[in-house]
């Protein structure tokens, strides 16, 4: 691509970083923004810069949040004795999405896999411990994907909890999920949150 402008040629870069941009779908947008009214133009890319700055993340559960504690888990109508396990934040969207369940999260931040050089340590699992003793939780949902990866993280975190009073169970899987939680639809992944199972049965299959 040729430009005769070393402004529009890096705008067009920048957007070409993005996943799933190419350079021609880069040149749209960037000529799209090129036609808008200029403080539309400061408008986006200000949100942008103060989302990256401002963004935390919550201390109860580790999604993101805009104060200490994010708005599901300073929610009084949620229950907090109801915990789903996911790996990141995108899964929270996705099952927030179903409209069907009314507890709280726990983001691990990934799932184990020694291939990646992701151990437990790199994930939040002491914190989830740590909140298990600390909040009397009842049960604790792991919805992670249906591979060897989630299920090992669910082994280890399993083991850890050993010992005390908490319901384990796990999302109906492997069912049409296409192998990632968050390409379920919702109806698919609200179904499978209603029929969970403990995890005994679904480690011993
Ligand atoms: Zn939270």
């Amino acid at each position: 691509m040729q430009f005769s402008s070393a402004l529009l040629e890096s705008a067009v870069n920048e957007f070409s970083r993005l996943p799933g941009i190419g350079k021609k779908t880069a040149l749209r947008l960037v000529l799209h923004l090129l036609k808008q009214e200029e403080s539309q133009v400061t408008q986006f890319s200000e949100t942008i810069a103060r989302m990256r700055s401002e963004i935390r993340f919550c201390k109860r559960c580790c999604n993101v949040a805009d104060g200490e504690l994010c708005t599901i888990c300073s929610n009084s109508y949620r229950q907090k004795q109801l915990i789903c396990v996911v790996e990141n934040i995108r899964d929270v969207i996705a099952i927030e999405s179903t409209q069907q369940f009314n507890g709280t999260y726990h983001v691990l931040g990934g799932v184990i896999s020694p291939l990646d050089g992701v151990g437990p340590d790199q994930l939040n699992i002491d914190a989830l411990v740590e909140r298990i003793d600390q909040e009397q939780t009842e049960e604790l949902i792991f919805a992670l994907s249906p591979n060897i990866q989630g299920d090992t993280t669910i082994y280890y975190v399993q083991k850890k909890l050993s010992g005390k009073n908490v319901r384990i169970t796990t999302i109906a899987r492997g069912i049409a999920f296409g192998g990632e939680l968050e390409y379920a639809d919702e109806l698919t992944l609200g179904r499978s949150l209603q029929n969970r199972l403990p995890v005994e049965k679904y480690m011993n299959r």
